[in-house]
């Protein structure tokens, strides 16, 4: 995995999770309040999407761990209508953290 992570980056990985997401038929469901990612190339694997005070997370190792752009969330966010950079809970470079202005 690289280190270095900037904008370019993200948006580019955002581009591909999208991508994946439509090839590979990912489906979000909505079981019991909570909302689940299916895959139709890996049926067997089912992620939950939770909206945390940092964002929409999902469970798989992608974002779990790395705080990385997953299909999962780019379903989601097709569904819903979310802001791939603002409302998920992704890692974004330093140079993208708002600007604080001096008082
Ligand atoms: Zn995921």
């Amino acid at each position: 995995m690289e280190s270095e992570r900037t904008m370019d980056d993200i948006i580019k990985r955002w581009q591909r999770a999208t991508e994946r997401a439509d090839v590979e038929q990912v489906r979000v469901i909505e079981v019991g309040g909570e909302y689940r990612a299916t895959s139709s190339s890996s049926p067997l694997h089912s992620y939950v999407l939770r909206s945390t005070d940092r964002g929409w997370a999902c469970e798989c190792i992608a974002n779990r761990e790395f705080m990385m752009p997953c299909k999962h969330l780019a379903a989601l966010a097709t569904v819903l209508g979310l802001d791939l950079i603002a409302d998920m809970r992704i890692e974004l470079p330093l140079d993208a953290a708002p600007v604080v202005q001096a008082a």
